[in-house]
């Protein structure tokens, strides 16, 4: 997209949010989305909590458990059948940290006593970027879709956030050219969220639609407060409880290292930028694989 898109500058009222009246239209036709611009209506910061890492002698035997799996992928690594193309033993160290995550993300709200509001069929975090996403959590996403009759449809619409993402980079450093360039990529995930564009793979029913293998930063984003705190305009309310836990540097370095195993093709941070990325190389080297 150019520079010449209709986006606007931001205004800091709280009025009306502006697309409100698209939403209806962008869940019935999610894949067949328009485009149309909107201008953004807020800024905001996205409060963060992180809570204290607690480890116990779950977290040590799942450390074991990823270890072995992890010494697996890397050797499968080098029998891959192509850029891009995962080992079932790759796929496997994948669901192992994915695993560990979930057992220590229980373990810390239990011990936190947070009462968690997330549910399915509650999906206004899917209307984010998603970025900060591993090389292996693409693969195994890409594995998952791939076996799907509408791929291509989900690629197409995985572009689509790329350019419009890319739209609001470009706007965001001809808008705010005194900000650093993190804040300007901040600001552009904040333009993003607020455009209410939901993600490729939510269901008609706000489920997503590859939730056994959905990226790590998708696991670690929760609520206590209800769901309309997750909104834009309100997610600076003093009532809004919204935050994340990031995986404990076990399960992190871990993640860093299955990167390297699997990052053939060359994957960026992004989830969606990736997997149209790991398409064309699929496409073109291993199109059997
Ligand atoms: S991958 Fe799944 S959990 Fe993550 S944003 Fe998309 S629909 Fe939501």
């Amino acid at each position: 997209m150019s520079s010449t898109s209709p986006k606007s500058a931001p205004k800091k009222s709280k009025g009306i949010h502006p697309s409100k009246d698209k939403l209806h239209s962008l869940h019935l036709d999610r894949h067949g989305w328009t485009g149309k611009r909107l201008a953004a209506t807020f800024e905001w910061d996205f409060p963060a909590k992180l809570l204290p890492t607690r480890r116990d002698e779950v977290s040590e035997r799942w450390s074991d458990r990823m270890d072995l799996a992890l010494v697996d992928a890397i050797r499968a690594s080098y029998a891959q059948p192509g850029p891009g193309a995962p080992t079932e033993a790759m796929l496997h160290a994948q669901r192992e940290t994915h695993d560990a995550y979930g057992q220590y993300l229980a373990h810390n709200i239990a011990a936190n006593a947070i009462q968690v509001s997330c549910g399915r069929g509650c999906s206004r975090c899917c209307h984010h970027f998603v970025t900060s996403v591993h090389a292996l959590e693409v693969l195994s996403v890409y594995e998952n879709l791939r076996a799907q009759d509408n791929l291509e449809a989900l690629m197409q619409a995985c572009q689509k956030r790329v350019e419009d993402f890319d739209a609001w980079v470009e706007f965001c450093e001809e808008t705010y050219p005194e900000r650093t360039p993190s804040e300007r990529e901040d600001l552009a995930l904040e333009h993003y969220y607020d455009e209410r564009l939901p993600c490729p793979f939510l269901e008609d029913d706000g489920a997503c639609g590859v939730y056994p293998d959905r990226p790590m930063t998708c696991r670690m984003y929760l609520a206590s407060s209800p769901p309309e705190y997750c909104e834009a305009e309100n997610v600076t309310d003093e009532r809004a409880d919204v935050f994340t836990i990031p995986a404990d540097e076990s399960i992190a370095v871990r993640l860093e290292r299955l990167d390297r195993s699997a990052d053939y093709w060359g994957h960026s941070p992004d989830l969606y930028r990736s997997l149209v990325k790991l398409h064309e190389w699929r496409r073109r080297w291993t199109p059997g694989a």
